[in-house]
């Protein structure tokens, strides 16, 4: 099933995953909010990675820097000069567009021809003034990249908790880039997430650990639900890569508008610490245990952009499929991504004995799985379509039998398959469905 961007649009302001950002104002472009299922959606697939790349492995550290820094950072780091797209205005409707995609020859808004002049460099860093008086001193920026603050704190790393290299620095914030053309839903925004780590390596060492991290980006995919075959790599040529980098991969993704990149894979070689270095005065040496040559590590950096895995996530589970004589829309999501783990519902809403047990299973379920939905409205069949279009791995029913001997029912959102387990082994069942 391939859904279009208009499906997975419709369906996450339908159900509260995500809205247009100040909607109530008229919107502002380039930003979204995210409701109650979309908050969790999120969060949850930031667990995920937290616990794959820092929580479950003993060479990784975590960190959470602060949005603004001073404007050294970015002066350092090359993004004062040349982070820019190149930006085109048409002459007649006075339209603007990033001259890199679009095709310069007739104007994408007004259709009229010939009316760009030369591109002018723009820089896409949110400027802002700290403090109560604006002065050249000062200047700072929303960050553009969440790398600067891990780059920027690899010697407080290193030296309160001393670590061997090869090791990595990992961390998940807010980034903001002033994009000439936000589009494709949240695929290019102005305010997203990134989740980056900068793993720092011996400089004879970046080949092998670089196809380690090509291996791991792959498992990562798999762990978002994303089919192999719509995950491509595609090796950046020399000419195309930023300046820093010495290797780029792009993972991209097969979304509804096309192939585009999900998340990039580069080796920045020691430019970032290098640059720090000669920028702040400071050594970025590491000194090895063993007595051996200190020397600047390099970086292999994994980017991983949270809104287009929410984007790839969303539209690999977006299944539509007949059960009977109805169709029904199913978001298969990993049961560690769903946001509802399971629905609780009497079978009869009017019949107070089965409402107290269900009552009572939602309570338990609540205390030991989380993320427990009530959900009493309209016929069981009803209920069972509203729980598959979140994608809830499974829906708990009480009904008459409940009350003889202790059993529910739990219907599987895939299968749609219907079994009977005891209310003591339900949470157990529950886990291991999926
Ligand atoms: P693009 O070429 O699409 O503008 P980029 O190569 O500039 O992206 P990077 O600077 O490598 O992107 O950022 C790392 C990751 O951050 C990207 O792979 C993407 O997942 C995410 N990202 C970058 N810009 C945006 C944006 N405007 N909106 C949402 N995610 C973004």
């Amino acid at each position: 099933m391939n859904p279009s961007l208009e499906d997975i649009v419709s369906l996450c302001k339908r159900r509260g995953f995500i809205y247009p950002g100040s909607d109530v104002y008229g919107g502002l472009s380039g930003t979204w909010d995210y409701g109650p299922l979309g908050v969790t959606l999120k969060r949850n697939i930031m667990a995920l990675w937290w616990q794959m790349f820092v929580e479950q492995r003993d060479d990784m550290y975590g960190v959470d820097a602060a949005i603004l820094m001073n404007q050294k950072v970015w002066q350092a780091s090359g993004h004062v000069d040349t982070f820019t797209d190149p930006l085109v205005e048409c002459s007649n409707c006075h339209g603007r567009f990033r001259a890199d995609k679009i095709d310069v020859s007739k104007c994408p808004t007004c259709g009229k021809t010939d009316t760009f002049g030369e591109p002018k460099q723009f820089n896409m860093m949110f400027k802002t003034s700290v403090g109560p008086v604006a002065s050249d001193e000062s200047i700072s920026y929303l960050r553009p990249e969440t790398a600067q603050g891990i780059f920027t704190n690899f010697k407080n790393v290193v030296d309160s908790l001393y670590p061997d290299v090869p090791f990595g620095i990992a961390q998940q914030g807010k980034a903001f880039r002033n994009e000439i053309s936000p589009r494709d839903f949240i695929f290019r925004s102005r305010e997203f997430e990134q989740m980056e780590i900068e793993y720092f390596v011996h400089p004879s060492d970046w080949e092998r650990i670089f196809e380690d991290w090509v291996k791991l980006v792959h498992d990562w995919c798999r762990a978002l639900g994303l089919p192999e075959d719509k995950v491509h790599e595609l090796e950046v040529p020399a000419e195309d890569r930023a300046h820093y980098s010495k290797r780029t991969i792009d993972f991209e993704y097969d979304y509804p508008i096309g192939r585009e990149e999900l998340l990039g894979l580069a080796y920045r070689t020691d430019f970032d610490l290098g640059n720090i270095q000669r920028a702040s005065g400071k050594s970025m040496e590491y000194r090895p245990k063993d007595g051996s040559a200190p020397f600047v590590p390099h970086v292999i950096e994994p980017s991983f952009g949270l809104e287009r895995a929410v984007m790839a996530v969303l539209c690999a589970a977006y299944t539509v499929d007949t059960v009977g004589d109805d169709e029904r829309i199913v978001l298969k999501l990993p049961r560690a991504l769903a946001p509802v783990k399971v629905a609780v519902s009497p079978l009869l809403k009017n019949k107070q004995e089965l409402v107290a047990k269900a009552r009572e299973v939602y309570q338990l379920l609540q205390k030991e799985v989380g993320a427990v939905m009530w959900d009493d409205n309209g016929n069981i069949g009803k209920r069972y379509r509203r729980q598959d279009e979140i994608g809830t791995p499974a829906c708990v029913v009480v009904d008459f039998q409940t009350l003889e001997d202790g059993t529910v029912t739990v219907r599987d959102r895939d299968t749609t398959e219907q079994t009977r387990v005891k209310i003591d082994q339900l949470t157990l069942a529950l886990e291991t469905s999926r």
